[in-house]
């Protein structure tokens, strides 16, 4: 680890999925192999105990930077490195991240009651012995994220959506983690949810120490929640920076039109015309900086060579040839 104080440190994360047609289709078509980078040359690290969140687009490679973190995909370049755990059946062993998953009836199992639900992973990593203690467990569990120990008789259809959120983190919970993942956990909710849902993982960061990588799309959600925020765009990472500092003085034209296009119950239409349409596909991005086609300021430069990530005074970073240090 390059600092004690860091939970999780990636380092040049690439991955790179074959999207190729079948064989067949290639040869009678005459078309070569296609290959799509999701996530490119991407360096973070969050410090123990904050929360790190990850921002873009849908298709920005965020989403696949969390899957490699939970280990659900290999890099195809690149390092992921976890402190080791302080507590809990792996203490000592690096940390493992327990992921919280945007769609929340997608991830319970319908035929499972609630309390098997989140007993389950009590049991996979033997943290107590006996039915007697791991009922009383996960009785707990649901009290900890607001919810009645009688709901471990309940089956997860039984639940509204926020509710049922509150079920996949009490799971999440179930195993000790010290990290989580959490994949736009609230975008499927309503708004009055969401801020539930987030006041709950804030009380529950402070309360258990845990060190967050959050996903998202949207910069509001994530304002209340991230101690930093890392911009994502076309699978790298245009901007870093601490959570107040990058509202207050975004320095990337990207981050920029993101900030501006907050969502605004009084003009819901007027995003895509502000961000100059839609994001290029990946799989044929733009030469330079994969900015350029959408970027207000863009030169000649901008069309021809692709920005470096720069260190930033006071600590932040940016792939911008036009934004200062
Ligand atoms: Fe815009 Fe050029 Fe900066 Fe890219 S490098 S964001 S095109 S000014």
């Amino acid at each position: 680890m390059r600092s004690p104080d860091n939970a999780l440190e990636v380092d040049q994360l690439t991955r790179v999925f074959d999207v190729s047609a079948p064989w067949l289709n290639r040869v009678i078509d005459r078309k070569p192999k296609r290959y799509l980078r999701a996530v490119q040359d991407v360096t973070f690290t969050v410090q123990k105990g904050k929360c790190l969140a990850l921002v873009g687009e849908s298709g920005c490679g965020k989403s696949t930077v969390a899957r490699l973190v939970t280990g659900l995909y290999d890099p195809s370049e690149g390092a992921i490195v976890f402190a080791p755990a302080e507590k809990g059946a792996n203490r000592g062993k690096p940390l493992e991240a327990q992921m919280i998953f945007q769609d929340p009836h997608a991830s319970l199992n319908p035929r499972w009651r609630v309390g098997n639900i989140i007993a389950e992973p009590i049991e996979v990593f033997g943290l107590r012995d006996g039915r007697q203690a791991i009922d009383a467990r996960v009785a707990e569990l649901l009290r900890t994220v607001g919810l009645s120990p009688d709901d471990a008789n309940r089956f997860p259809h039984e639940f509204s959506g926020g509710q049922r959120q509150r079920i996949s983190i009490a799971r999440a919970l179930a195993s000790e983690p010290e990290f989580l993942v959490c994949d736009e956990p609230t975008s499927a909710l309503d708004v009055s949810v969401q801020a539930q849902i987030l006041n709950l993982m804030r009380r529950l960061q402070d309360e258990l120490g845990l060190t967050y990588l959050f996903i998202s799309h949207n910069l509001a959600v994530v304002r209340h929640m991230a101690d930093r925020i890392a911009v994502m765009y076309l699978g790298r990472i245009v901007e870093e920076a601490e959570t107040e500092a990058l509202f207050a003085n975004p320095q990337h034209p990207y981050t920029r039109l993101l900030l501006q296009t907050i969502p605004d119950v009084a003009a819901p239409n007027r995003d895509r015309a502000l961000m100059g349409g839609e994001p290029p596909s990946p799989l044929d991005p733009p030469k330079g900086c994969a900015f350029h086609p959408r970027c207000p300021i863009a030169t000649e430069l901008c069309t021809k060579v692709a920005p470096e990530v720069r260190n930033r005074d006071g600590g932040g970073k940016i792939a911008c040839h036009l934004a200062p240090l």
